[in-house]
């Protein structure tokens, strides 16, 4: 019997077609449209496509993904092999990895899109559908948590960015989960699964805004967010998590209030925790009561947030910063692909 898997769309580029009252392409396709533009996906598994949006990705909000993430949850339990969500691509380094922090079941949930829409010579949405319906009927992508399949790379959702405005390979991450050779996912890596989020359906939506500090930039808008009600605030700092000099009062202040943390603006490697000493260095805003956001750049570091005060409680914020295999980890048998 086929494996089943379902398709959940949500709009964004891999949707769009021509609007010409908008002088240029909106989202339009529906799951079944993109589906049907892919004959081949029918070799691989019995589809089944429905959409929860047709939206460019920037308005997909938490709300949205906890419908999706119940979608998901109701279609595992009614036995399906795997889920593919196509959406833009503008939004997924977070709508994945939000997902991911709320998918605790087993089925490969899969994360796709496009950069040329589908008006385009060489519009990669067909292939990248392709390849993300292989890795949700695929047995090794069970147990992953989410994943996004693009431009033929296998990402974990933990860690992907879109680091391009338009290259059809936008995303990126230190270690890819894998690749896709010959339509099959090749898997080299098996990450342990993060800790997860169970949001009450009522929790009210908490307002954590980023501040990313450049030269001579006054800290004029850590109070201005204290005022407007900030529950939780996030730092975007040079290198290892360094600032200038006139923040630090302002910041300590804050952190007596709120949870601040802070994360690196490279979007690469881990925040530093002892290593600089002079004032504004990593040491300093530690023992001013921050905390670093670990491996989590501050899109991620900023939805940890939210979702741990979702839950009841910034502290849970530390089992989510650090994404690293640890001797204490269970280890996690990698499934043989029959051949
Ligand atoms: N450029 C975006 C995309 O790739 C638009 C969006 O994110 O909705 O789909």
């Amino acid at each position: 019997m086929k494996p089943r898997v379902e398709i959940i769309a949500l709009g964004g580029t891999i949707a769009c077609t021509p609007d010409a009252g908008a002088g240029g392409v909106a989202p339009g396709l529906t799951g079944a449209d993109l589906v049907a533009a892919v004959p081949q996906l029918d070799a691989l598994a019995q589809i089944h496509a429905g959409n929860l949006s047709n939206l460019p990705s920037t308005e997909i909000g938490l709300p949205l993904l906890f419908d999706l993430a119940a979608a998901i949850r109701a279609h595992e339990n009614g036995g399906t092999t795997g889920i593919v969500v196509t959406q833009g691509t503008d939004t997924i380094e977070e709508t994945a990895f939000v997902l991911n922090l709320l998918h605790r079941g087993s089925v490969p949930v899969v994360v796709t899109g496009a950069m040329r829409n589908p008006s385009l010579p060489g519009a990669d949405g067909p292939a990248n559908l392709l390849a993300a319906v292989a890795c949700a009927a695929d047995p090794g992508c069970r147990n992953l948590g989410v994943i996004v399949a693009f431009d033929d790379v296998i990402h974990q959702a933990a860690w992907v960015q879109k680091r391009d405005t338009s290259s059809t390979g936008a995303f990126w991450s230190p270690a890819p989960l894998g690749w896709m050779a010959e339509g099959r996912p090749i898997l080299y890596a098996r990450p342990p699964r993060s800790p997860g989020f169970d949001v009450p359906p009522d929790a009210p939506l908490p307002f954590v805004p980023i501040l990313k500090p450049g030269l001579s930039d006054p800290p004029l808008l850590v109070q201005a967010c204290l005022d407007e009600g900030a529950t939780g605030l996030v730092l975007d700092l040079a290198g290892g998590g360094h600032v200038q000099s006139p923040w630090l009062d302002p910041l300590s202040a804050a952190a007596k209030r709120i949870p601040v943390v802070f994360s690196s603006r490279t979007r690469g490697g881990r925040v530093l925790s002892r290593t600089y000493g002079q004032a504004g260095g990593e040491i300093d805003l530690l023992n001013r009561g921050l905390k670093g956001s670990g491996d989590l750049d501050a899109l991620k570091a900023r939805l940890v947030l939210m979702l741990s005060l979702m839950t009841g409680g910034p502290d849970r914020f530390d089992d989510f910063t650090d994404l690293s295999w640890r001797a204490e980890d269970p280890e996690i048998p990698f499934p043989r692909r029959s051949r």
